[in-house]
């Protein structure tokens, strides 16, 4: 079994912000992705925050990235982690094919959406990746739900918006163009029923502003708020390290969860070449 200095989990914009500055100072790096390189900036309608670029789309920037990281193709495993176990000196961290030691395992495996627990059966899409046919529920009513509107409209989709609150945490220029897209927006709502009709679709009873409505829909993506997306993890200790916005709900933006990668692998490399805690890393 290789050693490794350090294992990153997730290939979005954390750990891919600490792959591209630890790889200055060590080699034995190994980056697991589940999915894509990119994570789920891969979603975003339009970025307008991140430097160098005016604006930019999720895809183009995911991309983007995959270019950036060609020249490390050796440190980056396409594999699902499934469980981490922590010793005094080192993590083993178990995938879905084999089984990696590290001195560090670096957790950049973002948020997952929170579920509806009463309709978990029914196993709705919190993306719009995979999404079917022509009408489309989006349920919730936060930045990441009024973004994929747009991305839906831009695909063809007519979009309706149940949403429990009245948009009074997003930012008013997302909700300007989302208004400009459907007219299908319902503030204050309770959901009352929700059955999958056929193979085909969806029927929601919900209530908005005191009135009932019965409505059909091709497919629904639930965008209610999101949680940590932590590994199963044996014994966590301090070679454990959490980075970008699977440490708190205030990372959640790609250029922050970035900068968190880069600044934790300058403060990580710093603190181990100076050999306060450890000087057997070699480069
Ligand atoms: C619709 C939408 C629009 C957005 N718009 C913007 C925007 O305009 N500007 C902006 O700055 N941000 C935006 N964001 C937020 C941005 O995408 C996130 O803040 C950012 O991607 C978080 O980066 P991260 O690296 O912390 O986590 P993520 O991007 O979630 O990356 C985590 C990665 O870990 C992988 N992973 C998870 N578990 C495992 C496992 N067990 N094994 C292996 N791999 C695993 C995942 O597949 C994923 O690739 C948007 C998000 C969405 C959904």
């Amino acid at each position: 079994m290789e050693n490794y200095d350090f294992v990153i989990i997730g290939g979005g914009p954390a750990g891919i912000g600490f792959l591209l500055q630890i790889s200055k100072d060590f080699k034995k790096v190994l980056l697991f992705e589940e999915k894509r390189i990119g994570g789920d900036i891969f979603y975003a309608h339009k970025i307008t925050n991140f430097p160098g670029f005016y604006e930019i789309d999720g895809k183009t920037i995911c991309f983007r990235f995959e270019n950036q990281v060609k020249k490390f193709k050796r440190n980056i495993k396409f594999e699902k982690v499934l469980k981490l176990k922590c010793f005094k000196n080192y993590v083993l961290v178990k995938t879905e094919k084999d089984i990696y030691k590290t001195r560090y395992c670096i957790i950049a495996t973002g948020r997952k959406e929170k579920i509806l627990k009463k309709y978990s059966k029914l196993k709705l899409k919190n993306r719009y990746e995979s999404i079917k046919g022509k009408n489309i529920c989006i349920i919730g009513g936060g930045e990441v739900a009024l973004d994929q509107s747009l991305t839906l409209f831009k695909k063809g989709k007519n979009v309706t918006i149940i949403s429990n609150g009245n948009f009074d945490k997003v930012n008013k220029e997302l909700l300007k163009s989302v208004k400009k897209i459907t007219k299908r927006i319902y503030q204050f709502s309770k959901i009352l029923d929700l059955k999958k009709v056929d193979k085909k679709g969806y029927k929601i009873l919900f209530q908005s502003r005191s009135k009932n409505y019965k409505k059909f829909f091709d497919d629904i993506i639930l965008s209610i708020g999101s949680s940590k997306n932590l590994p199963p993890i044996n014994n966590r200790n301090e070679r454990i390290i959490l980075c970008g916005s699977v440490k708190s709900k205030k990372m959640k933006q790609g250029s922050i969860s970035f900068a968190d990668g880069v600044k934790l692998a300058m403060e990580l490399s710093i603190k181990l070449k100076r050999g306060r805690n450890e000087n057997s890393i070699k480069k």
